[in-house]
C-alpha cells in the first residue's frame, strides 16, 4: 500500500462528493507561460514521486484577479479525490501567476492560511476574486514596472555607454595615478555626481596627466536627456521593490 492509500484513501470513499469544478480557462495564452508549465511538469512528477494526488496553488503577492480565484486551494490532480475541486491542469497567466506544488493529505500543512484551516471548506470557497484593495494595487504597480522596463530597454544601451566611458576615464586613473585615485569606482562617480573639491583638485592633476575626467559635450547633452528618464524609471522600480519586499 502507497503513501496516498495509507493517509488519505480509506477517508477518501467515505467522504461526499463536491460538485464544484474550477471555472473553465479558454482566455489563457498557454504561450505566455513557458516558466509556468516547466514548473508545473516538475511539481506534477513530484507529486508522483510522493504518491499523492493533491496539489496546492501557491501564489506571489501580486497576482491578477483570475489568478485570485485559484490561489491557496488544494486541488485533485485526477479529479478522483472529489473532496477537492480538480486540478486546472493547463491553467497559466501572464501576470506572476500560480504554480501547483504537491501536497500530502494530513501531512503537510497550507502555506497560504493558518495551519488550522479546513483545505476542503477552504478549497471549495466560491471561485471569485477575493484580493483585497492593497492587493489589487500591487498588480498595477506590476504592470507599471513592466511598462517601465520596456520604456526603458529603448534608453538603456545609451545609458549604459556613459557609465562605460566613466569605468574607462576611472580605470586610467587608478593607473596612472594610484596615490590619488579614489579608492572605489562608487566613490569616484559619487564625488564625480556632486563636484565635490577634491574631484575639481583630481580633475585637474588628471589633466597634467594627460587624462580629462570630465565628459565630453556629446556626452553632456546625453546625460541631460536620459537623467529625467532614469529618474522616472529607477521611481518606478523603487515602488516595485516597496510592494513585493517592504524594500526602502
Ligand atoms: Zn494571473
Amino acid at each position: 500500500m502507497g503513501l496516498f492509500d495509507k493517509l488519505f484513501k480509506k477517508e477518501l470513499n467515505t467522504v461526499k462528493p463536491q460538485n464544484q469544478t474550477a471555472p473553465k480557462q479558454d482566455s489563457v495564452q498557454k504561450s505566455s507561460v513557458p516558466l509556468n508549465e516547466e514548473v508545473q511538469e516538475i511539481n506534477l512528477k513530484n507529486a508522483e514521486k510522493l504518491e499523492t494526488d493533491l496539489v496546492e496553488a501557491s501564489y506571489f503577492n501580486g497576482c491578477c484577479g483570475e489568478c485570485a480565484k485559484y490561489r491557496g486551494r488544494w486541488f485533485s490532480i485526477s479529479g478522483n479525490d472529489k473532496r477537492f475541486p480538480k486540478m486546472p491542469v493547463n491553467y497559466g497567466c501572464t501576470c506572476s501567476g500560480i504554480d501547483f506544488s504537491p501536497v500530502i493529505f494530513g501531512v503537510s500543512e497550507p502555506t497560504w492560511c493558518d495551519e488550522s484551516t479546513d483545505m476542503i471548506a477552504y478549497s471549495n470557497r466560491p471561485f471569485v476574486d477575493d484580493r483585497t484593495e492593497e492587493e489589487k494595487s500591487i498588480i498595477d504597480i506590476d504592470k507599471r514596472n513592466a511598462e517601465a522596463d520596456e520604456m526603458w530597454s529603448k534608453y538603456e544601451k545609451r545609458w549604459n555607454a556613459i557609465r562605460e566611458y566613466d569605468h574607462k576615464q576611472y580605470d586610467k586613473l587608478v593607473e596612472i595615478l594610484p596615490d590619488i585615485a579614489p579608492k572605489s569606482y562608487s566613490g569616484y562617480m559619487r564625488m564625480k555626481k556632486n563636484n565635490t573639491k577634491n574631484y575639481q583638485k583630481l580633475l585637474t592633476e588628471a589633466i597634467i596627466n594627460g587624462i580629462n575626467l570630465d565628459y565630453t559635450d556629446e556626452i553632456k547633452r546625453e546625460i541631460e536627456q536620459l537623467t529625467p528618464i532614469h529618474n522616472e524609471y529607477a521611481k518606478v522600480k523603487a515602488e516595485y521593490m516597496k510592494a513585493h519586499y517592504n524594500y526602502k
